[in-house]
């Protein structure tokens, strides 16, 4: 509503967290938006004080209040609490979808620099090796479960391909790993392939996370959107951050269907903590994006228009900048300085910078602002997962043993009983029985795949039970760590094959 401030929760965070994130509020004040600030706290201190999870209920709180949120990094500082507060944030309010701009910008010298880099990457914020379920499963043996889901990949994938019509983009790259991890990795392209034909007028395409790497650091230009599971999308966009000047311009929103967090992708940077010579501008350009959410586009676009106007003139140069154009680092701008810098600029127009589609850089008066996104539009739940034909035809059992595989193997056989047989044996994913001549490693951890000996037949739990009892049984020489279920889904096989098999 115009003249009401908007409410908004801001962390200040840790390091130089405080210097950039009073840099964003004293222009978004000098830019005319009211905001009523609800200063909040996470991360290092809070973690001191003894809250292993680094983030108050009194934050928890102000963020269900406001449901948008201004941050600053945040430190897990070693010896306090195990998972990151930023991550928990993310969790904690399913703000699913972490997009991260990377755009040329004027006076910020890069190998692409005229090449016209400008691309989104749309990073799945929640699910994958990120949900941080790990066991070691032998005293030298961890795991790490990779998740996905098909309505967490419908979410993320649908986010993607609304923001690129939204903002007029053309195309829309899906990257995964799907060659090698058909189930998990596939499940996400399969689930973009299923979508992208709703999406017509924007071209889709698939390529393998490898790839990606190497296009973008051979040819960065040519990617729009690029969509992506969470940890190739940690790395990718750090990479597309680097090639548009690195971390002092690197901005990110993480979005939920409820709450929105926006945060400078770097770190707290200790070392320049209180020093008043940090970088801004991203932290800036994540304002930007929490503006342009809120709905106040004008004042966004004036206060972009600001920051291309000071990086063009080259006036006022934060240290890093001046290190990356060997620049006289000791006469550069103090974070407060380039800060006055850009204030100072509001109401100027850049010369240089060439005028951009969609709500990012809005051309006339208001852009519509980023709708909530669509939820997803199959259905899922217990009932609809309930009725999926399905069948348990056999598990893997996983063994903490150095036995070799050829006395292994005939052992476990004779602990298969008369419902089960012992199909194989791998080690780390390589069949070492039946034997195949080769001899890959062992490091202490088997699995042994049993199935029923009439092909194709369902395993009752029953028979798997009894078959755990047979192998408890013979004590530490095969100690069972876990069992994974193989099951059919629809016809269709819910395991991979081992390696070799
Ligand atoms: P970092 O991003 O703090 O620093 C990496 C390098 O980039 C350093 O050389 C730093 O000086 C430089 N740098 C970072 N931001 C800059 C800016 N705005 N201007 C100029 N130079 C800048 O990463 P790190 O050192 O790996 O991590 C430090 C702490 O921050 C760790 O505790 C880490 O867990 C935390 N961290 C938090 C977040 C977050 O809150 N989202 C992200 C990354 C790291």
């Amino acid at each position: 509503m115009p003249g009401q401030p908007h409410h908004v929760t801001v962390i200040p965070g840790d390091g130089v967290g405080p210097e950039v994130v009073r840099s964003a509020q004293r222009i978004i004040a000098a830019a005319g938006v009211a905001i009523d600030w609800e200063t909040a706290e996470a991360g290092a201190e809070v973690f001191k004080r003894g809250d292993t999870s680094g983030v108050p209920q009194a934050t928890r709180d102000s963020i269900a209040r406001t449901r948008v949120v201004l941050k600053g990094p945040l430190e897990t500082p070693v010896g306090f609490g195990e998972k990151s507060a930023n991550v928990t944030l993310r969790k904690l309010f399913e703000t699913y979808a972490n997009v991260r701009p990377a755009r040329e910008l004027p006076g910020v010298p890069t190998r692409y620099a005229g090449e016209g880099v400008d691309m989104i990457i749309v990073r799945e914020n929640i699910e994958d090796l990120y949900a941080g379920i790990e066991h070691m499963q032998t005293p030298d043996v961890a795991q790490c479960l990779k998740i996905i889901s098909r309505k967490g990949s419908e979410k993320i994938i649908r986010y993607a391909f609304e923001l690129a019509r939204r903002e007029g983009r053309r195309k829309v790259t899906c990257a995964t790993k799907a060659n090698i991890m058909k189930l998990t990795e596939g499940l996400f392209k399969r689930v973009f392939e299923e979508l992208a034909p709703e999406y017509p007028e924007i071209v889709a395409e698939h390529l393998i996370i490898d790839n990606v790497a190497h296009q973008m650091a051979k040819d960065p230009a040519q990617f729009d959107v690029v969509v992506t599971t969470n940890l190739n999308g940690d790395i990718i966009s750090d990479l597309a951050s680097g090639l548009v000047g690195g971390l002092g311009f690197a901005p990110s929103g993480n979005y939920g269907d409820d709450v929105a967090i926006f945060e400078a992708v770097h770190g707290s940077a200790p070392k320049y903590a209180g020093k008043d010579v940090i970088n801004p501008t991203a932290l800036i350009l994540s304002s930007l994006m929490l503006l342009r959410h809120v709905g106040e586009t004008t004042a966004a676009a004036a206060i972009e228009d600001a920051v291309l106007v000071t990086l063009e003139e080259g006036r006022a140069v934060t240290q890093d900048l001046a290190r990356q154009t060997g620049g006289d680092v000791e006469r550069a701008a103090s974070t407060t300085g380039f800060t006055d810098a850009i204030i100072a600029n509001l109401g100027r127009q850049p010369s240089s910078v060439p005028p951009r589609h969609g709500w990012e850089r809005p051309s006339g008066e208001a852009t519509p602002r980023p709708e909530g996104t669509p939820r997803p539009h199959w259905s899922y739940g217990a009932a609809v997962s309930a009725a999926v034909p399905r069948a348990t035809v056999g598990i893997d059992l996983f063994l903490e043993s150095w036995e070799p595989a050829l006395s292994a193997g005939p052992a476990l056989e004779a602990l298969a009983g008369e419902a089960l047989k012992l199909e194989m044996i791998s080690s780390r994913g390589t069949m070492v029985y039946p034997t195949t001549g080769l001899s890959p490693d062992n490091v202490g951890l088997l699995r042994a795949r049993f199935v029923a000996r009439e092909d194709g037949a369902a395993v009752p739990d029953e028979e798997i039970l009894a078959l755990l009892d047979r192998v408890s049984s013979v004590g530490a020489r095969f100690a069972w760590t876990h069992i994974e279920k193989l099951h059919v889904f629809a016809g269709e096989p819910g395991y991979t094959k081992a390696q070799g098999q």
